[in-house]
């Protein structure tokens, strides 16, 4: 089978390697679609992921397909099930998924290679973090549910408030999913990003305005809540710039290693300034992600903006790493 495996800093090739078969507990999914974002460009480009690991990487971390071999022990899938695995299980043991924090999990399973024809999900994930797709919801829609996962996750952590002013910095796929979950919470949400085209997008998925992030001056905004969605420092500082006393902030986007930004200590103290992170989701996230998808929360091709085939997928990285891609692409491994 044919599998895309990063390399090292924008060295990602297509190899053909043997189709494995699912051990234990495993189930293998036909992965139909499998769908780029930021995170797999910045992973891309980086050459690893702080948590997801390093190269030689299998790619990809979202995406769906059918089940068409299954394991010793599996009783709750069978072959022909649409699925959509989560890319990571929490033990369910240890300190972190004890409190709760299951994103912090010290023994977490995780799961990339969606960027080939067949995947083997992992015993936990199965017993865990497997979905079967609803019926009346297409395959590369679910897909989506990874990122939409992440948002609603971190919208737990600073929950959006009616009538509050609300600043999304980044208008990236996450970003604008950030934009149609507080908006659908009642703020008023202006949008952040570079490209003019998806400040369109962010209107559309309910921002009250939009601006382009040269033109944009934190200071007379001064927001009650900001949301961080793009990992640079630039942009953590200027969404630390434009939070309101008593505001809150959560650095949504990670940066890369290595890099640390200055916090004002006379405005975090006086100001009551909660400031805040959120990374990856949880089966519980996931499953509400599912769930709102199934709803019709989004219309999924407002980021489902290319397709294309696995062989296509190294000339395509190496442009969207350049800045020049769509917000999401989806590649179909098993077509
Ligand atoms: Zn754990």
């Amino acid at each position: 089978m044919r599998a895309a495996i990063l390399r090292g800093p924008a060295d990602l090739v297509i190899k053909d390697v043997a189709a494995p078969a699912p051990g234990p507990g495993q189930v293998r999914v036909a992965v139909e679609a499998a769908v780029t974002g930021g995170t797999s460009i910045k992973v891309y480009r980086r050459g690893y992921h702080a948590r997801m690991g390093r190269p030689p990487l299998p790619f990809g971390h979202e995406g769906a397909g059918v089940i068409d071999a299954v394991g010793e022990g599996v009783t709750s899938f069978a072959v022909g099930d649409r699925v959509v695995p989560a890319n990571s299980a929490s033990c369910g043991t240890c300190r972190a998924c004890d409190h709760g924090m299951t994103a912090q999990c010290e023994d977490m399973v995780w799961l990339g290679g969606f960027f080939a024809e067949k995947l083997i999900v992992p015993a936990r994930i199965v017993a865990g973090n497997l979905h079967r797709i609803p019926e009346g919801l297409a395959t590369e829609a679910a897909a989506i549910t990874e990122p939409l996962a992440c948002v609603i996750k971190g919208n737990d952590r600073t929950p959006a408030r009616r009538g509050e002013r609300a600043v999304v910095i980044g208008t990236g796929a996450l970003g604008l999913l950030w934009v149609k979950v507080l908006a659908a919470s009642g703020a008023h949400v202006l949008a952040v990003g570079r490209r003019p085209e998806r400040a369109t997008i962010a209107l559309e998925l309910g921002a009250e305005r939009s601006e382009l992030a040269h033109e944009f001056d934190p200071d007379p905004v001064k927001a009650d809540l900001v949301i961080e969605a793009v990992g640079s420092t630039a942009a953590w500082e200027l969404a630390l710039a434009a939070v309101s006393p008593g505001g809150r902030v959560n650095l949504f986007g990670g940066p890369p290693e290595r890099t640390n930004v200055a916090l004002d200590t006379q405005r975090l103290h006086y100001e009551e300034l909660l400031v805040t992170a959120s990374f990856h989701h949880t089966p519980f996230h996931f499953a509400e992600a599912l769930r709102l998808l199934e709803g019709g929360f989004i219309e999924p091709g407002l980021l489902l903006q290319e397709h294309l085939p696995l062989e296509e997928l190294p000339a395509f990285m190496k442009r969207a790493a350049s800045g020049g891609g769509p917000l999401k692409a989806v590649v179909t491994p098993s077509a």
